[in-house]
Formats: C-alpha cells, structure tokens, sequence
C-alpha cells in the first residue's frame, strides 16, 4: 500500500506515525512545504520570546522519520492531482503515485498588498525567526502596530507587551472575532486592551503602509498609526486551485464526512484544512486548533489503513492576553446557532456564551470566566440542553 501525506506539520505526521503503527509494511512519503522537522507552533511565542530553548519546540527529531521508515520530502509543494491515474505532481516535475492521499496542508497566511521592512505575519517557524530577527534589531520603547482581531493578533499584543513595546492595534470590526463574539464580550476585550495601555483602534480597514523602505506606520480608515514593527493576523486561505480542478470538494476547508473522507475515494483531509462532518455538532465545521489537528491525524490514520473510525472530539483552544483568559469550546459560529446567551458583563470582568441549536448546547466561549469551561464543555458532549447547562454555569 502506498501512502502520500500532503503537508507536515502536527494532522500530517501524526496520520503518518499512527499509520506505520497500523501498518508495518506500507510505503508512507511526507511531502512537506517546510524544510523542518515536525515543530510546535504553540511553542513558537515562547520561543520568540527566550523562554523555551530552540530544541524543545522541535516534537519529531530529524532521524525520527529515517527510523519509522517514512520518506520524508522537504521543501517541496504538491502542485497538481490527477484523482483518475493516482499521482500527484510535485515541484521541480517529479510524480509520486499512491493508492491512498491525506491533504493536510493547513493554512497559508493571508497577507496584506504592500510590503515594507518591519511588517511580519506569525505562522511558521521561519515567520517567528523573522519576529525575533525585527524584534532584537528595534530600539527600547518602538512603537508595535497589529492589524488584525483575532489568535494570531493575541500573540502579537503578548509578545509586544514582554519586549515593552507600546502597542497600537487596529481591525476590521467593532471588537475581536466579529463572526463569534456578542457585543459584551467584545466590550470586554476591547476594555481590557485600553485599560492594558494599548491604543485600540475599531471598524479600521488598512488603507496603506507608510516609509519608504523602512516601515514607519501603517494608515487604516481610522486613522494613521506611527509604529516601527507591523505584525498582520488577518487570517488563512488555503490554497485549494489544485484539487477543485481535480474535482475534491472545497468550501471553507477541503469537504469530508465524519471519517475524514473526501468525495473522492481513498483521498482524506485532517487538521486545519479540514471541513469535515462533525456528529456531535450535527454539521460541517472547519476547527483550527492543535489538539483537533492531532486527534484527527490519528482517526484519518485508523481510516485509511482500513478501519472505520467516526471523527469525535470536543476541541478547544485558549489563549491567555495581556491577562485575560479566553477559551472557545466547540461550535462557536454566531450565524449558525439559534441563539446565543450571554453571561456575565464587560463591567463585571467576565462574559460567557453560550451557544444553542435545536435547544442543545453546541458551543461556549469563557472570557475571564475559566470555571464554565468544564460544564459547557460537558454539557456539548452529552448533548445537554442549554437551558440545563446554563443553569449549571455560575451566573
Ligand atoms: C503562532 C501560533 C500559535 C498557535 N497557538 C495555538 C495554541 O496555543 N493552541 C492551539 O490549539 N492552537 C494553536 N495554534 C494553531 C495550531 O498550531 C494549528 O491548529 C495546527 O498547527 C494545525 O496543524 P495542521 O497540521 O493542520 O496544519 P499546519 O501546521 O499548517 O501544517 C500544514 C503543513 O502543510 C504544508 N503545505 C501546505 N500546502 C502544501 C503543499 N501543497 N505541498 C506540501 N506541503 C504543503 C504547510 O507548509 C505546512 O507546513 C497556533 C498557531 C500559530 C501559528
């Protein structure tokens, strides 16, 4: 049997270590964009800001694949998929056949028209050597700038505050996460963000940089922003052109039913490119977290070495900012729940929501409220009602 992974990082290898457990004498080929060894990218702040050492981010080490007996390509892109005679073209000309193909090629960071020294994205290993690089060559006391209201914004309000930068942030909607958050918890954040010192600046689309090599600030519809260090999250899009014209099904991640299966036979997707059917949420999702790319890595694995194994998990991300704590559990899209309830207040420190479709509990996002984590997270497993585990929550 042979085995072709498209991309790397933590959906592509785990599928590939989980597949060489399940499999002894398969042919398993990495094709990875990325010349690294499988790494955290949770790691990566951390990193940036010297609190872990280079070697701890690293989670495969380079000989692990030689011993596990999985080629491994770096630095290379699958360019092309032909579904009819099984291959895939890479770049440089070469193909590789295979009978069975996992797409697991995460996402590609969106980027802004203009580009000046000083304006960074954060996604991969090389983006945070490229931080750390602007970083350690800015004056004490340089001004940071941050278009963007979402993760990836987080880690740069982080990262500025630990190099004591002060900080201007500006983005799109009227608060962080728009397509998630009500209103009051928006407050919240936006609250939090002034009362932290950072200059917030809302409803703020960019309209250009300014400098001439060097960037000097960035203008947006709010205004014009002086700062010496531009870092954009606005954002991925994967690049799906390669496998729509070879007709795999795509929306807002590569299409897959609960088995992680495409609409093409023997051609999966896992991880954050995946749209795949969640049961418990009832519908498609797209989940970009850590822990939903690895346990699907290791379900896909189970299903394309034959065993049929239903994707299920309630997957979470947190992210701690400048103080405040936040937390998204489950299905946490406003526009397709029937209702969202919102505990708590922005006076008050803390906001939770809780999210309802068909009377059940779908999803819950905790901002300064931790301790509702547990029985929403719960409550959308055994598929509660939201009234039942509102009442639970502690108003
Ligand atoms: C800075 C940062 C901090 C984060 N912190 C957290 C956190 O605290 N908690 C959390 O849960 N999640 C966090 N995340 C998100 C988490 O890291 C991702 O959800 C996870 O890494 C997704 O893994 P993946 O394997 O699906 O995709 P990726 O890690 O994106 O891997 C896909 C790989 O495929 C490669 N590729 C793409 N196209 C091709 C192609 N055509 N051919 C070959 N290779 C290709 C890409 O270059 C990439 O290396 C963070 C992400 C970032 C960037």
């Amino acid at each position: 049997m042979k085995f072709i992974i498209i991309g790397g990082g933590v959906a592509g290898t785990t599928a590939a270590e989980y597949l060489r457990k399940l499999d002894t004498e398969a042919e398993i080929t990495l094709v990875s964009e990325e010349h690294h060894s499988l790494y955290s990218r949770v790691l990566l702040p951390h990193l940036i800001k010297g609190k872990v050492p280079r070697e701890r981010i690293f989670l495969k080490k380079d000989d692990w694949y030689y011993k596990q007996n999985i080629d491994v390509l770096r630095g290379v892109v699958v360019e092309k998929l032909d579904v009819k005679n099984k291959f895939v073209l890479l770049t440089g000309g070469r193909e590789l056949e295979f009978d069975k193909l996992l797409i697991a090629t995460g996402g590609e960071v969106r980027t802004i028209d203009d580009d000046l020294r000083g304006v960074s994205y954060f996604r991969t290993l090389d983006d945070a050597d490229h931080i750390s690089q602007l970083l350690n060559e800015l004056p004490h006391g340089a001004r940071g700038g941050i278009y963007g209201g979402g993760f990836i914004a987080c880690e740069y309000l982080n990262l500025f505050r630990h190099f004591e930068m002060p900080t201007t942030i500006a983005f799109r909607g009227k608060h962080f996460w728009s397509r998630v958050l009500e209103a009051e918890a928006g407050k919240l954040i936006n609250d939090h963000l002034v009362k932290e010192g950072v200059e917030v600046h809302v409803s703020a689309d960019l309209v250009s940089l300014t400098g001439e090599t060097q960037l000097e600030g960035f203008v947006t519809t709010a205004g014009e922003h002086p700062c010496s260090m531009l870092g954009v999250g606005i954002g991925v899009t994967p690049d799906f052109s390669y496998l729509s014209e070879a007709g795999v099904e795509t929306g807002n991640g590569v299409k897959a039913n609960e088995y992680l299966e495409t609409n093409i036979e023997n051609i999966f997707t896992a991880g954050d490119v995946a749209e795949f059917y969640d049961s418990i949420a009832g519908r498609h999702l797209n989940v970009k977290n850590w822990m939903n790319a690895m346990s699907q890595g290791r379900a896909v694995a189970q299903n394309m070495a034959g065993t049929k194994t239903p994707f299920e998990l309630v997957s979470s991300y947190s992210i701690n900012t400048l103080g405040l704590e936040m937390i998204f559990v489950g299905d946490v899209d406003k526009d397709a729940v029937d209702k969202v309830h919102v505990i708590g207040s922005a006076d008050a420190g803390g906001v939770t929501q809780v999210y309802e479709r068909d009377g059940k509990v779908v999803g819950g996002v905790m901002i300064g409220r931790n301790t509702d984590r547990k029985p929403i997270t719960d409550g959308i497993k055994e598929k509660r009602s939201a009234e039942e585990v509102i009442k639970s929550v502690n108003n």
